[in-house]
């Protein structure tokens, strides 16, 4: 298995500029090795009792990986199908970074992903 490896903080930069995941959810250039393998699955859960969300940005052809954990913005709404279809493999949600990479790229494959966001009027 190919080691994960970390998006420097100017690759994620350079992907932030670039990509709006909430508007798009196709894969995306990859600011390191250019293939256009870049996918990203968000996960709704909780902090401090408020809305949170946790977001895993990965490329599946270099395998560099990054993650994210912030309020959940007010409206947004996540359908995590995977949630729908395993509700044991999504509640165990796999320990390590590895698993849970090859684990949503099978996801991915199977078309399970990416997921679809979308606004909740007020
Ligand atoms: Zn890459």
């Amino acid at each position: 298995m190919l080691q994960l490896g970390r998006f420097t903080p100017m690759e994620l930069e350079a992907l932030g500029r670039e990509r709006n995941f909430l508007r798009d959810q196709s894969e995306w250039r990859c600011p390191a090795c250019g293939e256009v393998s870049v996918r990203t699955y968000l996960r709704n859960t909780r902090h401090a009792d408020r809305p949170a969300m946790i977001g895993y940005t990965w490329c599946a052809a270099c395998r560099r990986v990054a993650g994210s954990t912030g309020p959940l913005p007010p409206g947004l709404v996540i359908s995590d199908r995977w949630r729908e279809l395993d509700p044991e493999a999504w509640e165990e949600f796999d320990r390590t970074l590895p698993r849970l990479l090859a684990r949503l790229d099978r996801l991915w494959e199977k078309g399970v992903l990416p997921q679809s966001i979308g606004w909740k009027r007020p």
